[in-house]
């Protein structure tokens, strides 16, 4: 159900704002058009809108009758609605023990809530090797000011990642997995430091996490 509005693009570029392009949006437990609390397996319908003056999207779950009587409608008009989608909500497992996340997993999590835009290869990447993983599946994409967007959706938690294709040239694959094989072996460094700036790692090749990523991550 991939939408691509006309003029889109120029909308947004109009409106001459940020967008932040790496974000988590997780699932509600409710709907959030009349707040009545999803049961398990119910259907669900969601709504990705582009709030420029936030410069964020904003997922929005509602329930099947919500959709029906409002959103519906909405999702046809407003241009702002970028993507949408079905989904079937599971309720979540009782909380026994931790929930243990995967490398590459809670390094994209990191990079999203950073929303540094140096990143924008690794964390394209970090997708794509989840992907591959069968850990993220991709629900939507869509296009906005040139660039396509993926909509990422994790397979176990419902939870949503709009991950920006940065359209990487092969000959640029390399260095990328070099960088997201030492971020996952070394971890983010603080905000404000230059991810760049450290030669003297580049030249390690040999862990796990450079062999899983993905040797050619471009798309048709
Ligand atoms: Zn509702």
């Amino acid at each position: 159900m991939v939408r691509i509005h006309a003029g889109q693009p120029d909308f947004f570029l109009s409106q001459g704002h940020f967008m932040n392009d790496w974000q988590i949006q997780t699932r509600a437990s409710e709907c959030q058009g009349c707040g009545r609390r999803f049961s398990d397996r119910q259907p669900y319908h969601t709504l990705l809108w582009a709030d420029a003056d936030a410069g964020r999207y904003r997922r929005q779950d509602v329930c099947p009758e919500c959709w029906e009587t409002r959103y519906r409608q909405e999702a046809r008009t407003r241009p702002e609605v970028v993507s949408l989608w079905r989904g079937v909500y599971e309720a979540p497992p009782p909380p026994r023990e931790p929930i243990q996340r995967d490398a590459a997993e809670s390094l994209l999590r990191q990079l999203c809530e950073r929303g540094d835009p140096r990143y924008r290869s690794a964390v394209y990447i970090l997708a794509v090797m989840m992907e591959r993983k069968r850990l993220l599946r991709v629900k939507e994409q869509f296009w906005r000011d040139g660039c396509r967007i993926f909509v990422y959706e994790h397979t176990r938690t419902g939870d949503v990642f709009t991950v920006q294709d940065p359209a990487l040239k092969l000959s640029e694959l390399d260095e990328v997995q070099r960088e997201v094989a030492r971020l996952l072996e070394q971890g983010l460094p603080p905000a404000g430091s230059d991810p760049g700036s450290d030669p003297g790692a580049t030249g390690e090749t040999g862990t796990e996490a450079a062999m899983a990523a993905p040797d050619a991550p471009a798309r048709p």
